[in-house]
């Protein structure tokens, strides 16, 4: 296959994922639902902004989605389908439930498609380096064939099994960031109420058994008080709702997914557009920031 590929959904992960892709050689045109940053976008890549998501299934024959929610994917579905043909793959990338990863592969196969869930981890900074993780549900023959396009984006790629196996996956991720997420928010206020030189402590204890990504990438920003995205909490709030209903479908429970989005909820409204580290304030209430 030679891959035509065309990008839906230029927001903080899809816009570096396009432009990895443009890199690359591989991307024809791209569409955004706000048209002014499909045009600045293309602009800078020198690549064609469609009209409409039926004009990128026109002239592409691998369509990456990168959107907000359920919703959004199903409506870009059935928008693209129209120019879908038969040798056609669609991508998304997007988080959203098994449900609807199994709903959008059965409309684009009945337009002859084939389709991935692809959802993907590592921050708006492995979206830029190109360093994705990749859990992808599917075909494993569709895998193959769109494999030259996921290597652009992402430096692990993993088949998890049929449809809807990639976003099962990554909600099993969605649960360790919201566990990530409450660890070290919860511990820096706690380091902040002990006197302690924030910044230090992250420098020291990320070389230790308790470092990891959330803390090296967003640690320092939350204790300046900077809640830029990032990932914003909405999304993550739509996330472990997603979490939440299949834990009850499947019977188990998932006590630490109740009680982020206690926590979330009280954030939505004022710091929902914001980064998840925005916890931070909820943890460190009324304080001024280290
Ligand atoms: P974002 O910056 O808010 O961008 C969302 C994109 O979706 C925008 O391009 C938006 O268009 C588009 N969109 C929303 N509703 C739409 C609709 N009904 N029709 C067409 N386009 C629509 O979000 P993001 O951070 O890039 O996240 C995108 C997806 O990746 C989400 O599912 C998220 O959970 C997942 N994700 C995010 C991260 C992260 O660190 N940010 C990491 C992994 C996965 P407009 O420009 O018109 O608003």
């Amino acid at each position: 296959m030679n891959p035509r590929v065309g990008f839906i959904g230029l927001g903080a992960m899809g816009a570096p994922m396009a432009e990895n892709l443009a890199k690359a050689g591989l991307l024809q045109c791209v569409w955004n639902r706000t048209p002014s940053k499909a045009q600045t976008l293309a602009g800078k890549l020198s690549v064609e902004v469609a009209a409409t998501p039926a004009g990128v299934a026109k002239v592409c024959n691998v369509i990456c989605i990168c959107v907000s929610e359920d919703r959004d994917v199903l409506a870009v579905i059935d928008a693209i389908s129209l120019g879908i043909e038969a040798d056609t793959i669609v991508i998304d990338h997007s988080t959203v439930s098994v449900n609807t990863a199994v709903a959008a592969a059965e409309k684009v196969r009945d337009h002859g498609g084939e389709f991935l869930d692809a959802p993907v981890s590592g921050g708006v900074e492995g979206a830029r380096a190109a360093t994705l993780a990749i859990m992808v549900g599917g075909k494993p023959e569709t895998l193959e064939r769109a494999r030259p396009v996921l290597e652009i984006v992402g430096s692990r790629i993993a088949h998890m099994g049929d449809t809807g196996a990639g976003q099962a996956t990554k909600a099993v991720n969605q649960v360790l960031c919201a566990g990530i997420n409450q660890a070290v928010t919860e511990a820096l206020a706690f380091g902040h109420a002990l006197g302690l030189d924030l910044e230090k402590v992250i420098d020291v204890v990320s070389q230790g058994a308790a470092g990891n990504w959330f803390l090296e990438k967003r640690g320092p920003t939350m204790v300046r008080g900077r809640f830029e995205p990032g990932f914003k909490l909405n999304l993550h709030h739509k996330d472990l709702r997603i979490c939440q209903a299949m834990a009850r479908e499947t019977g188990i429970s998932l006590p630490l997914v109740d009680t982020t989005l206690k926590d979330y909820q009280k954030l939505l409204g004022d710091h929902g557009e914001e980064d998840i580290s925005t916890l931070y304030r909820l943890k460190n209430p009324g304080k001024p920031m280290a």
